[in-house]
C-alpha cells in the first residue's frame, strides 16, 4: 500500500501525498492492531468460551447438556447401598445439585433429613464425600440400630437412603449396617429363605394364618412391600416389611 502510494510521484505534492501516505499508514496500522486484538481476545478467551476439556465433552454443539456424558463420570461406590440406581435412589437427571451446583447427570431421589428441602436436588458425589451431610447438615437414613459411630455417620450421612411406605429403618448385622439391595415382594424372597424366616418373625405375634397370607401378599412395587438386606460380613439376608 505505501510503495503504492510513493508511487504517485511524491515530489510534485509533497504535502497531498505525504498526508494520503499517513492517512494510509495509519489505516493499515489500526487494521492490523485489529486483527491482532482480536487474535489476542480470541487466543486468551476463546479457551474458556470453549470451556474445559471436560466441559466441551458435555455441551451440545449449540448449548445444553448432552445426557449420555454422565456416563463419562463413574458413580460412586456406597458400601451399605451397592447398586442405588437398581433400587431407584438414584436416577438420570439434568438436575443441578444443591450442594456442588453442578449437573452431573444423576440425582438422589431418596429421603434427606434437613431443614431445606433438598428431595431431587443432590447428587450422589456430595452424599459419598459427606459434603451433602456437611453443608447442610443431612441424614439420609434417620433409624439405624446401635452401630459403632463410624458406622452410624457412614450409613446415615454417607449413604443413599431408600423409601418406604412407613419411617425406614436400617438393618443391622455382625455389628455392622447391612447393604441394602432394595425392595422384594414373594417371588424375590423366594431365593432369600434367611430374610423369608425373619420377616416371618416379626409377624410372631400374628395368627398363623394371617401372617402367612400377609407373607404371599408382598410385592416388589406396590405394598405390603419388603426391604431386603444382605449382611456385609457373613452374607446372611434380611429383611422388613410395611405398607401404608
Ligand atoms: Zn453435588
Ligand atoms: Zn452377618
Amino acid at each position: 500500500m505505501d510503495s503504492a502510494l510513493l508511487g504517485q510521484d511524491p515530489l510534485r505534492f509533497p504535502l497531498p501525498d505525504a498526508t494520503e501516505r499517513w492517512t494510509a499508514r495509519a489505516a493499515w496500522a489500526m487494521a492490523t492492531a485489529s486483527v491482532l486484538l482480536v487474535l489476542l481476545f480470541a487466543a486468551l478467551f476463546g479457551a474458556d468460551a470453549a470451556g474445559t476439556p471436560a466441559d466441551r465433552l458435555i455441551r451440545a454443539p449449540g448449548a445444553g447438556v448432552i445426557r449420555s456424558l454422565a456416563v463419562t463420570e463413574p458413580l460412586p461406590v456406597f458400601p451399605y447401598h451397592p447398586d442405588p440406581v437398581a433400587t431407584g435412589a438414584i436416577v438420570r437427571s439434568d438436575a443441578e445439585c444443591s450442594c456442588c451446583g453442578r449437573a452431573r447427570g444423576h440425582i438422589y431421589t431418596g429421603p434427606v433429613y434437613a431443614v431445606e428441602n433438598l428431595r431431587h436436588r443432590l447428587c450422589p458425589w456430595c452424599i459419598a464425600d459427606g459434603s451433602a451431610a456437611d453443608r447442610f447438615e443431612a441424614q439420609f437414613t434417620d433409624v439405624v440400630d446401635d452401630v459403632p459411630l463410624d458406622r452410624l455417620i457412614a450409613i446415615t450421612q454417607r449413604t443413599p437412603g431408600f423409601s418406604g411406605w412407613q419411617q425406614e429403618r436400617w438393618l443391622i448385622h455382625c455389628e455392622d449396617g447391612a447393604a441394602f439391595l432394595g425392595t422384594a415382594g414373594a417371588a424375590e424372597l423366594a431365593a432369600c429363605p434367611e430374610a423369608w424366616a425373619s420377616l416371618r418373625q416379626e409377624l410372631a405375634s400374628w395368627p398363623a394364618s394371617q401372617a402367612e397370607q400377609y407373607l404371599k401378599a408382598l410385592t416388589k412395587d406396590g405394598q405390603p412391600t419388603a426391604y431386603l438386606f444382605q449382611c456385609r460380613s457373613c452374607g446372611t439376608h434380611r429383611a422388613y416389611s410395611d405398607a401404608t
